[in-house]
């Protein structure tokens, strides 16, 4: 059974205990590293913002991490999912994806190459439960592909801005197709879905 992970609860199993200093030790912030890797193995973040928060304290080798867990559970390596892996029969052979979906893949490869690669360590502050700021927008902040398909950006510019990390992409069926996304974008667009906000 997945478990749901909130803000509160990152704060609480994972950066409680580091409190004491603005700045992890490098050995601390290997700690948390492995503690979220750990903890995303099997469950999900209950909603964009704590997907958001977790980017802070993530470094593109430690989400790889995170995506390689939970392909070892056959859980879509996107952290906001909660799906499993898709399996698709090629020449005879099964093909397992890292993703649920194609839409899912984007998403991920999205987030990754806005992490930062600044060491969890050098990045003062991130860890500290009393002046978290959810508004707060600096180096370390993310957008998720949801929020720019909200806000209507097109796809071509979404295309263009994951286009270039391709080399870092380990989906082995999802890649180089943008259908799922299109019809996607095409139905938030569209107004299908009412509870979208604009
Ligand atoms: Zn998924």
């Amino acid at each position: 059974m997945m478990s749901v992970i909130s803000i509160p609860f990152i704060q609480k199993e994972i950066l409680q205990a580091h409190q004491l200093h603005e700045q992890l030790s490098l050995f601390e912030a290997q700690m948390v590293e492995s503690a979220i890797v750990s903890m995303l193995s099997e469950s999900f973040c209950k909603n964009e913002e704590t997907l958001k928060y977790l980017a802070r304290l993530l470094s593109p080798t430690s989400y790889l991490d995170i995506i390689n867990a939970r392909s070892g559970n056959k859980i879509c390596g996107y952290p906001l999912c909660h799906e499993r892996t898709s399996e698709n029969l090629s020449n005879g052979l099964f093909t397992y994806s890292i993703y649920c979906s194609k839409f899912h893949s984007r998403c991920s490869l999205y987030l990754m190459r806005q992490l930062s690669q600044v060491p969890l360590n050098e990045r003062l502050g991130v860890h500290s439960t009393s002046y978290y700021n959810p508004s707060l927008n600096d180096v370390y902040n993310v957008d998720l592909l949801e929020e720019l398909i909200r806000n209507r950006i097109s796809t071509d510019t979404v295309t263009s801005l994951t286009a270039d990390f391709r080399c870092l992409e380990v989906d082995d069926t999802h890649k180089d197709d943008t259908t799922l996304l299109d019809e996607y974008f095409e139905q938030v667009t569209t107004g299908k879905n009412s509870c979208m906000k604009y």
